[in-house]
């Protein structure tokens, strides 16, 4: 089984400093979505991993955050695209939870669901914290330049083996174009 793990803001939509907090303030980057239905076409399971912490700072609760990612997965159905589970830290920096991410949890939470091991699972994100998370259990890095990503490149100190695309569907030419040459 080949797996993918994606962030969510600033990877599949336009992230927001202030929180994406309604359903409407959820828009996709453009080419996001029909990247992951290229994903799904190559044979790839597509999860999201994603910290919310939202949720645990009172500015939109689980019902709104089920509202948002309904919305997520319309769009992706509309596009052709799949997306298998969309895992999601609630909580803040002071709960000291596992799961919020430079943490492993939410990563090691899909390696048991999918029962895979993740040693070379691409991950990706466009915070560092993304970043380490999949280092941190054996997934390959790759940053991209859309949301935080610009910024995330001019502080450094990326994972080792961290590439660096413009956006998803970069990623995804990226990825697939190496399917292709393994396979030539
Ligand atoms: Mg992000
Ligand atoms: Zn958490």
């Amino acid at each position: 089984m080949k797996l993918i793990i994606l962030d969510r803001d600033g990877v599949i939509n336009h992230d927001s400093d202030e929180f994406i907090k309604s359903p409407d303030e959820w828009v996709p980057i453009p080419g996001s979505l029909e990247a992951i239905a290229r994903l799904n076409q190559a044979g790839y399971r597509v999860v999201v991993a994603t910290n919310q912490s939202g949720i645990a700072r009172g500015l939109f609760n689980i019902v709104t955050l089920n509202a948002i990612h309904q919305k997520l997965h319309t769009a992706a159905q509309q596009a052709g695209a799949d997306i298998d589970a969309i895992f999601f830290c609630p909580h803040s920096a002071d709960d000291h939870c596992d799961c919020r991410k430079p943490k492993p949890g939410m990563l090691q939470d899909i390696a048991a669901r999918f029962d895979v091991n993740l040693k070379g699972v691409p991950t990706v994100g466009d915070s560092l914290r993304d970043l380490q998370s999949g280092f941190m259990v054996g997934c390959v890095p790759y940053l991209v330049l859309t949301g935080k990503g610009e910024s995330t490149r001019s502080k450094g100190g990326l994972p080792p083996g961290t590439t660096i695309h413009a956006d998803l569907a970069a990623v995804v030419d990226h990825l697939l174009k190496s399917t292709a040459d393994a396979a030539a």
